[in-house]
């Protein structure tokens, strides 16, 4: 079977090819860095992991592109409020995404491309938009023209002529030809020189809008086309159409060939989560309530298709941890099993059908909890066939081979990266090699340096020994 994706541009299921064989360009849209992302973010966050592993599953080189968004009014509130700049008040926000990510397995995008560093794309972009008529400068604020371009809401399938005479799209107070036209560049106020939120622009001292970044970033790593775009739901309306109407606009090239969305979690009253409703939990929230990231791992990307909506529960994350405590434990005693002399052949069957079962259901649109349903089906058949001692050497390798396609995806059944703990020990020895010389100097700059890896020594009786630090006691 080929790859289908579901392109929200078509709202069909779609066979997949990017257009330079062999090499996916994807752009994904990431955080904006005010505050800790919620778990309605991180659901996104991971679902673009998904995308991401699968393609590479199926041989595809990716080149992944996730922004961090740096620069925003409740940004700049705030940092005007804290009396700081928006470069040191964004920091720690920043960090604690790039933690997130790493304690919930998330693969590391190609490119993590800041907002603040990447102005001057903007504003050439913007210049370029202004001098064919599709942006027009209002009062030192710069909009694009939403009436210059026709195709705007073809991939929210919206009515133009609604959008025209009621919905109030941006909340700019400045001047504007039309209510949805959209701001690429905000005027500077003068406060917002002193809290470094203000650049110089052939059309006037200002700060770029939202859009306009994701457009001027795509471009400038991944080229005018894209394979593939991908967001959360609620970005599909405005900002994504006004990515499109930006970067085609600019390029005149179509922007984002496929489009892909993943749908809201909501809370467990079953509201959408949202940071401006107030009740958002964070993955420190969780990790303080006791659950393990990899559980929560588990449950935002199997337990519900990324196009469904899912809703987060406590019961929903234990039933996620007891989801991977039984692929470990089904792994660690195959690891254990002595195999049959001889192997048994309606086991062997049964499992080449479920690893191709799995990979057929990955390839039709990512349906992960699908795929990963056969394989629970599976593991009571093999749990079966091992009290029973009927698994040969054939049998042994093809379990471990399904058991490595899962984990391809799911990434929760290996306890540490590989050569993780033969590093740290090597670490300890030479630690214990420092202060035996009496450098202690060096010996806490490793501590230090193993620290800031997420990884904390504790001196026993029995020696030294070594844990992972929880996302809540990283600082
Ligand atoms: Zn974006």
């Amino acid at each position: 079977m080929t790859l289908r994706l579901h392109n929200t541009l078509t709202g069909r299921k779609e066979d997949f090819e990017p257009l330079e064989a062999g090499h996916v360009r994807m752009y994904t849209c990431g955080p904006t860095v005010w505050n800790y992302a919620h778990v309605g973010n991180l659901r996104a966050f991971l679902f673009y992991d998904l995308v991401r592993r699968h393609l590479r599953v199926s041989g595809y080189r990716v080149t992944h592109v996730m922004n961090l968004t740096d620069i925003d009014d409740r940004i700049l509130d705030q940092a005007m409020h804290a009396r700081t700049t928006i470069e040191e008040y964004v920091k720690p926000y920043a960090q604690a995404f790039f933690e997130d990510m790493a304690a919930l397995r998330a693969e590391r995008a190609e490119h993590y491309p800041r907002a603040t560093e990447h102005i001057p794309e903007m504003v050439d972009m913007i210049s370029s938009l202004i001098e064919h008529e599709y942006a027009y400068i209002a009062d030192g604020d710069v909009y694009f023209r939403i009436d210059s371009f026709p195709r705007y809401g073809e991939l929210s399938h919206l009515d133009r002529a609604g959008l025209k005479a009621g919905v109030r799209v941006a909340t700019d107070k400045y001047e504007k030809e039309s209510v949805s036209d959209f701001a690429l560049w905000k005027r500077s106020h003068p406060e917002d020189e002193e809290i470094g939120a203000s650049w110089d622009a052939p059309f006037g001292k200002g700060r770029p809008g939202w859009h306009i970044e994701c457009s001027a970033m795509s471009k400038r790593y991944l080229g005018d086309t894209l394979d593939i775009h991908a967001g959360g739901i609620d970005l599909m309306f405005p900002h994504h159409e006004n990515e499109i109407a930006q970067s085609e606009a600019a390029n005149h090239k179509t922007f984002a060939r496929v489009w892909l969305h993943s749908e809201h979690l909501s809370d467990a009253t079953g509201e959408k989560m949202s940071k401006s409703a107030g009740g958002f939990t964070t993955l420190r929230d969780l990790v303080a309530a006791g659950h393990d990231p990899l559980a929560v791992r588990m449950f935002l990307i199997a337990n519900a298709h990324y196009r469904s909506r899912v809703r987060l529960s406590p019961e929903a994350l234990h039933a996620a941890a007891e989801q991977v405590r039984r692929l470990r434990e089904f792994a660690e005693r195959l690891d254990r099993t002595t195999p049959a002399g001889e192997d048994d052949h309606a086991l062997a069957r049964r499992t080449a059908e479920v690893r191709a079962g799995y990979r057929d259901a990955l390839d039709d649109d990512l349906n992960l909890p699908q795929g990963v349903g056969l394989v629970f089906d599976h593991l009571r058949e093999a749990n079966a066939a091992l009290d029973a001692g009927r698994v040969g050497p054939l049998n042994k390798d093809a379990l471990r081979a399904l058991l490595s396609d899962v984990d391809a995806h799911l990434d929760v059944i290996r306890a540490e990266e590989p050569g993780l703990a033969e590093e740290v020990e090597r670490l300890i020895a030479e630690r214990e090699t420092a202060r035996r010389e009496r450098d202690f100097a060096r010996a806490d700059r490793i501590r230090e340096d193993l620290k800031s890896r997420g990884i904390a020594l504790e001196d026993s009786k029995d020696g030294v020994r070594w844990r992972r630090l929880r996302p809540a006691e990283r600082s």
